[in-house]
């Protein structure tokens, strides 16, 4: 199954194509990670698919596998930065959510304590 034709505008779309700067710490053949532009922790990475799906759900029924490999990517960058498997995942998912951007992403975010509920 081929991705849904992507918005011409989005943002994430073309930091994958590279016609945007990013400062990218992760690669694979389905993913892309780079740093958020507004930090909310000492670390604070985004992990995209490389194709376009609005959010984690819509990723997850059309390529699986590309969920686990987001998974992944964000592991190899907790580790890279040295979270020593102290981190969190998000995938915050509608406006109500905080989505603000509207291409699936992981948050990585790890580096100083966090509290729950998020706000
Ligand atoms: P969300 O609110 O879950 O949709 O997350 C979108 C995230 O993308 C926010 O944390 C933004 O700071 C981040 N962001 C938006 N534009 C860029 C960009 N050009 N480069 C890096 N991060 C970005």
């Amino acid at each position: 199954m081929s991705a849904p034709e992507a918005p011409a505008d989005c943002i994430f779309c073309k930091i994958v194509a590279g016609e945007i700067p990013a400062t990218v710490v992760h690669e694979s053949e389905t993913a892309v990670a780079f740093r958020d532009l507004n930090p909310q922790a000492p670390t604070h990475v985004l992990v995209i698919p490389r194709s376009h799906y609005e959010n984690a759900a819509a990723l997850a029924a059309a390529e699986p596998a590309t969920v686990a490999d987001l998974v992944a990517a964000a592991t190899a960058v907790a580790e890279a930065d040295g979270l020593d498997e102290q981190y969190r995942l998000v995938f915050n998912t509608g406006a109500a959510a905080g989505q603000t951007v509207f291409h699936a992403h992981l948050h990585v975010l790890g580096g100083r304590s966090m509290t729950w509920p998020p706000g």
